[in-house]
């Protein structure tokens, strides 16, 4: 066997062990424990933030009707305006000022309607994220265990593939294993791939001169483009 069909025969065992790395890393028990994680990780500093949101709408709203009462009172001063008129006091000064204290009021009250719903609102918010929270929890707790399960399950078979390869590594050069190794870490698969006409049948780029003399003699080549080894066709 050649160095390049060893290297070839090693690519196709290899191909195994991404096909269960990539299983587990699609399956829906590793989607759905990360998401639980991911959204656990965040969740206490959410959960801080709309609290510290509704308590510190809360205290406004305590201020407005405090302000409210406040001016509210000031009304009862003209509880005997009766008396006061007949007492010869002059009508339209009260008059003015009753009209503006009942305008401040109203306005007053509109701003405390509008507070009151946006601390409802964020009161909602809050018992919404406590109860996905919990969901979540749930999650976490059903899918690491699933997860785990299903780990462990390609496991074994994760693991003969690994001696094959390891026997097979035994025959390849180790620069060129080194290689390999580097750029299946990068996610590039198929690594080994066919020259065809000069060039790399993978990207279809062209190779260089020396690289085609290179590979005319036997040798492997880095495609400039893809970065795949290329071996003549
Ligand atoms: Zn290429």
């Amino acid at each position: 066997m050649t160095q390049v069909e060893k290297l070839l025969k090693y690519q196709e065992t290899d191909e195994k062990l991404l096909k269960l790395e990539r299983d587990l890393g699609n399956s829906e028990e590793r989607k759905n424990y990360v998401q639980a994680k991911s959204f656990l990780t965040k969740a206490p500093e959410k959960l801080d933030a709309l609290d510290a949101k509704a308590v510190e709408l809360s205290a406004l709203v305590a201020e407005l009707n405090k302000k409210y009462q406040e001016i509210a009172e000031t009304l009862s001063d003209f509880d005997h305006i009766d008396e006061m008129v007949d007492g010869g006091a002059n009508i339209a000064f009260y008059k003015k000022n009753v009209t503006q204290i009942s305008e401040k009021l109203k306005s007053i009250k509109a701003e405390i309607a509008s507070l009151t719903k946006t601390v409802k609102d964020a009161e909602e918010e809050y018992q919404q994220m406590k109860k996905k929270t919990i969901d979540m929890q749930k999650q976490y707790t059903e899918s690491s265990e699933s997860y785990k399960k299903l780990k462990e399950s390609l496991q074994g078979e994760a693991l003969s593939v690994k001696k094959e390869l390891d026997a097979l590594k035994k025959d390849i050069q180790p620069e060129v294993m080194k290689k390999y190794e580097i750029k299946r870490s990068e996610r590039i698969f198929p690594i080994l791939c066919a020259e065809k006409g000069g060039r790399c049948s993978k990207c279809g780029s062209e190779l260089s001169l020396a690289g085609k003399e290179r590979i005319s003699s036997g040798e492997v080549v880095e495609c400039d483009n893809c970065h795949r080894i290329l071996y003549k066709g």
